[in-house]
């Protein structure tokens, strides 16, 4: 297994210090046939169920990824890489989420025995941090904006391992995992709807389905206040980006966004934008049948509800993926 960069070709050791290629290209996992991660760590990961509902007369398939040990599917990506990088010796790591992808690895990492340290911006309100906190990485509060975490994390990227749930294309190893349990579900779905922000979800479907042999239609979800994805499949001007409630998908310039794009393409799907009040919205909708979401995965069933509003047919096997528990904050 090597990392190889998108642009150049050039290959990079796993185990290496480098992030993205001296190009400036991305990284992608080249394995070879049959070449599988070793898993000796575990939190006790499960194949989550499907459930089938109907919301606002539209049948749809959930799929509960909130099941996952951490609370949410960003455990898929830590899995498989802190697996990986425990079996190549790696010692330490460095990763920049408050949210879902750093409590996945601070808990993994934890298992692991792997010191993580966690960079944020000081801002960060103390409830986001209190699951990373309990178990036990290194938080590292940087002052000033998101954009001097991200400096004094490529700072810190010198040294230590950057367990990048956006740079390094392990976690998309890992988040592919949830198509290989789709389709042991329900088969190969019509529509699959996903929330995208950094695209580690989406690109994981993608990944997935596209070895399974057949793509489902990939429409991706963006929050109105927020939708660079949107802008620029669809030749808009990038639009302003504001608070939202979606907090989890609210990245201004996602790293990976060309590969989102070709992705979405390839499975002839689509992307929309929703309205904080109808993210909020779906989250009672869910809440009211006693499934419990986070507000960021309420985005995803508000933009199949506004997707399917005309041409909705019966037949179609409709998944939506919930991303994260409601209890996190
Ligand atoms: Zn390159």
């Amino acid at each position: 297994m090597h990392f190889y960069c998108a642009e150049c070709g050039k290959k990079y050791p796993i185990e290496g210090l480098d992030y993205q290629c001296e190009c400036g290209g991305l990284f992608k996992l080249h394995k070879e046939d049959g070449e599988e991660i070793t898993t000796t760590v575990t939190l006790g990961e499960v194949k989550t169920p499907i459930l089938k509902r109907k919301l606002q007369g539209k049948e749809v398939y959930l799929k509960l990824d909130y099941m996952q040990p951490t609370g949410s599917f960003k455990d898929r990506g830590a899995f498989a890489m802190v697996n990986k990088l425990k079996e190549l010796g790696i010692k330490e790591v460095v990763e920049d989420s408050s949210g879902n992808a750093g409590a996945a690895f601070a808990g993994y990492c934890a298992a692991a025995g792997i010191k993580c340290n966690i960079y944020l911006p000081e801002s960060t309100s103390p409830g986001k941090i209190k699951q990373i906190n309990a178990y036990k990485a290194n938080l590292v509060k940087v002052p000033g904006t998101r954009d001097d975490t991200a400096k004094a994390i490529k700072k810190a990227a010198e040294k230590t391992y950057y367990a990048s749930h956006v740079y390094n294309p392990l976690f998309f190893e890992g988040t592919k995992s949830i198509a290989y349990e789709i389709y042991e579900q329900i088969g190969i779905p019509d529509y699959i709807v996903v929330p995208a922000g950094n695209g580690t979800m989406l690109l994981g479907v993608y990944k997935g389905f596209k070895e399974i042999g057949q793509l489902p239609r990939i429409i991706v979800v963006q929050s109105k206040n927020c939708s660079p994805i949107l802008s620029k499949f669809k030749n808009q001007p990038a639009g302003e980006v504001k608070p939202t409630a979606a907090e989890g998908i609210a990245i201004g310039n996602p790293k990976r966004i060309d590969e989102m794009i070709e992705a979405i393409k390839e499975s002839n799907g689509d992307i929309i934008a929703v309205e904080d009040d109808k993210v909020i919205n779906a989250q009672a909708l869910l809440g009211e049948m006693g499934i419990y979401i986070e507000v960021t995965a309420g985005a995803a069933v508000a933009g199949m509800l506004q997707y399917f509003t005309n041409d909705y047919d019966p037949n179609l096997k409709i998944v939506v993926p919930l991303t994260g528990v409601g209890l996190k904050k």
